[in-house]
């Protein structure tokens, strides 16, 4: 049995088998397919009309506090990739009805490695680890070699997971390594260029092995000239033994490239709130790397006590470096909260969804949403409709204050159509992604 999907009209008649079988009545929009599903040439030269289309329009109050999110149905036109028109709803007009479906900015991946997976091969459980990350890395210079061979192919599964969540843009780490040299990048950009019609994506040049650890130093040099826009890293203490060593090539590459930084950080010890630190210190002593200089994983936030998270979430914010978060939880909590209170932008995504490293990834960032509110108590419906941001790239169709804000006449038609009444029922319940729509193009 292979882990990839079925294809998205299976996966749908297998739900509502499985509904029948549970012998749940039919209840109005649970069963909807895709709205596009019937429709032939819904988008004739790049054009696509929408009716019935669901949107945020404000709050309902009581006694100062919000309690309900209202909505009303809109007639939309999409051309050439941008929204072009939002209109009053023209029930009787020839479009492509979206049953009342509502629409939400279509979501992002801002942490995942397509480049390496299992997913669309065998299946296999993470073996018992051993030696820590320079054991990781030894196991994965046995085990790229082979994983390379289909890595194309499975990258493009990948995509279609995430799509079917509604999912069409990616931030992608890619291993850049003395034993993958450039070709994990060359695959993934083959499966990317194959997908670009329902998807997009940002690159990491990912140096898994370490930059000096395994010398990864003249293939970063090589990826940096390449269409990638992020320089990574990973753990430097740990991986390196050098904090400055590495944090000062990796800043000065980005610069001479004007590319974005973003770090793997697990190290809870000392070594991992000196990275930190030493990281803010060279954003701040050169400031284009602002707003494009992210840690991700930066465990080492949710161990540090209560006055410490503050001071350093708020250094962050000053530094514009963001946090990009799988949202862990059981023996580590982030504070994402006290980050959002100091103004940190929060990015979360899926990392793994079936690899070496772990196997429980669904693919769905709206999922994400729904953890982080589970796990600060995100519950009211003001809270859960911000939670929503967190799978949208920080994009929310409502403002804090009720006001739309999303989408609007110019804004590119990236958008999904899900079966909830609002945002905060899509985060509270995970709602079903009945379409997505990328850059103006139907993927289902
Ligand atoms: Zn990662």
């Amino acid at each position: 049995m292979t882990t990839s999907d079925n294809t998205i009209s299976r996966k749908d008649f297998i739900r509502n088998s499985a509904l029948a079988m549970a012998g749940l009545t039919l209840i109005p929009n649970i069963m909807t397919a895709s709205p596009f599903f019937d429709e032939k040439n819904v988008s004739a030269k790049g054009k696509l009309s929408l009716k019935n289309v669901r949107l945020e329009t404000g709050f309902t109050y009581e006694e100062g506090d919000v309690i309900a999110t209202k909505t009303d149905l809109f007639y939309i036109e999409v051309d050439n990739g941008k929204i072009t028109k939002i209109a009053p709803n023209q029930p009787n007009a020839k479009a492509v009805d979206a049953k009342g479906l509502l629409m939400l900015p279509a979501f992002k991946d801002m942490h995942i490695h397509l480049d390496k997976t299992f997913y669309g091969d065998k299946w296999q459980a993470v073996r018992k680890r051993t030696g820590g990350i320079k054991g990781m890395i030894e196991l994965e210079q046995k085990m790229l070699p082979e994983m390379l061979k289909n890595s194309t192919f499975k990258a493009e599964k990948m995509i279609e997971l995430l799509q079917s969540k509604g999912t069409s843009f990616a931030r992608s780490h890619v291993n850049i390594e003395p034993t993958s040299k450039l070709q994990s990048l060359k695959n993934l950009q083959k499966a990317l260029d194959n997908k670009k019609k329902g998807f997009g994506a940002e690159l990491v040049a990912f140096p898994q092995h370490g930059v000096f650890y395994t010398d990864s130093v003249p293939y970063l040099k090589e990826a940096a000239k390449m269409d990638i826009d992020f320089i990574g890293g990973v753990d430097p203490f740990n991986v390196d033994g050098n904090i400055e060593k590495v944090v000062d090539f990796t800043v000065q590459l980005a610069l001479d490239h004007k590319k974005g930084i973003d770090i793997h950080l697990h190290e809870t010890a000392d070594s991992g709130l000196k990275t930190v630190e030493y990281l803010i210190d060279k954003v701040n002593e050169n400031p284009s790397l602002k707003g494009k200089t992210y840690l991700s994983h930066c465990f080492i936030l949710g161990k540090l006590e209560a006055a410490k998270q503050e001071e350093v979430a708020e250094k962050l914010g000053a530094a514009q470096i963001g946090i990009v978060s799988t949202i862990p939880f059981g023996r580590l909590v982030m504070p994402i909260p006290t980050l959002y209170k100091h103004n940190v932008t929060v990015l979360t995504g899926n990392d793994s969804i079936v690899d070496h490293w772990n196997t429980f990834g669904t693919g769905s960032v709206l999922q994400k949403a729904n953890l982080m509110a589970q796990l600060y108590g995100y519950s009211t419906e003001l809270a859960l409709s911000r939670s929503l941001k967190l799978a949208t790239g920080n994009i929310l169709p409502l403002d804090d204050k009720g006001v739309q804000q999303w989408p609007k006449t110019g804004d590119q038609a990236d958008f999904v159509l899900i079966n909830a009444s609002c945002s905060a029922e899509a985060v509270s319940r995970i709602s079903n992604v009945e379409s997505l729509v990328h850059q103006g193009n139907v993927v289902f």
